[in-house]
């Protein structure tokens, strides 16, 4: 977990780092295939407040021109961000029928 969430501690926006603390792909491989879920934002509802780049277990969300964005190659689509978007910008959906 991101420390500043972990320790409780109250910070604004420009105490949290632009990218993620850790690049995606330094832990992980690119996602083989198992995902059965993927979320995906829908830029007229997003409003660009972070909550899902916050909370994303896997640091795979970055805000681009004020605009949540997914790094598919290593979501696991797990949905927390999903549950954390209050204006309801992401949906989940079927990887394949
Ligand atoms: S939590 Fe929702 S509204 Fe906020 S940046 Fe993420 S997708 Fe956009
Ligand atoms: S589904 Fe999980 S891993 Fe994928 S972007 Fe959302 S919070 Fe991150």
């Amino acid at each position: 977990m991101k420390p500043y969430l972990r320790e409780k501690k109250s910070f604004g926006f420009d105490d949290v780092p632009e990218s993620t603390s850790y690049e995606a792909g330094y832990l992980v491989t690119v996602n083989a295939g198992w995902r059965s879920i993927r979320p995906v934002v829908d830029s007229t509802r997003c409003i660009g407040c972070g909550q899902c780049y916050l909370y994303c277990p896997d640091g795979v969300i970055s805000i681009q021109d004020g605009k949540a964005v997914i790094d598919y190659d290593f979501c696991k689509g797990c949905g927390i961000c999903e549950k954390q978007c209050r204006p309801g910008a992401i949906g989940m959906e079927r990887e394949r029928e």
